[in-house]
């Protein structure tokens, strides 16, 4: 497994002061920084876009992890690799063309990754692991808030069992605080996005708060 990387969700800052939510994050060492993009229509709400992504390139050497959830994400993972997106990933649900978006995407330079509702089964991934740098696993249904699902960590370990000794990151996006982070960790999770319990109070206080449960 590599290492533990927090990747927090640039989404829950405040977007009026997004240069400042960037520079709190690159003080707190964090390893990633997840952009949520949303397209109105794979889920009901809108996020960032590829401009957006560009942007934010130009604001940060930290890493960018793109999130699409976007319907035919085909169309537009090209963009996303050259606005500056460094891993980008897409969910099994929102395409009939899986295989061929990682392989744009990794044709670009970049690592890809698959998105897993919480309802869609793991075994999608099995034709797929040789194409994937990353799965991510969401704990709630993407643009929805719900309670955290605890049968969603046995998904977690079976995930992780499926990777064998590829060198794959599980990514867990939805809901993630420093009450859940370690049972996600012990379940087979080692890259943790993070946004509203980051952005809430006080950034550095809570990215350590979520390391120390990480460290037990
Ligand atoms: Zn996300």
């Amino acid at each position: 497994m590599s290492g533990l990387k927090l990747s927090p969700s640039i989404y829950g800052a405040d977007l009026g002061d997004l240069r400042g939510a960037i520079r709190q994050l690159e003080a707190a060492k964090v390893e990633l920084l997840h952009v949520d993009v949303m397209d109105g229509h794979f889920v009901y709400n809108m996020g960032f876009g590829v401009d957006h992504v560009r942007q934010i390139k130009n604001m940060t050497s930290i890493p960018l992890d793109v999130h699409l959830m976007i319907e035919r994400p085909e169309r537009l993972v090209e963009d996303f690799c050259k606005a500056g997106a460094d891993m980008i990933t897409v969910h099994a649900e929102s395409t009939t063309r899986l295989l061929s978006c990682l392989e744009k995407i990794k044709a670009n330079g970049k690592k890809a990754g698959i998105v897993l509702c919480p309802a869609t089964h793991e075994s999608i991934l099995q034709y797929c692991l040789d194409s994937t740098d990353m799965v991510l696993q969401m704990m709630y249904n993407p643009g929805e808030v719900s309670l955290f699902h605890d049968n969603l960590l046995e998904k977690l370990t079976s995930i992780r069992k499926m990777f064998g000794d590829r060198d794959i990151d599980l990514e867990v996006d939805g809901g993630i605080t420093d009450k859940n982070i370690k049972k996600v960790k012990d379940a087979g999770a080692n890259v943790f996005v993070s946004g509203g319990f980051v952005f809430k109070g006080d950034v550095a206080e809570n990215i350590q708060k979520l390391r120390d449960e990480l460290a037990k």
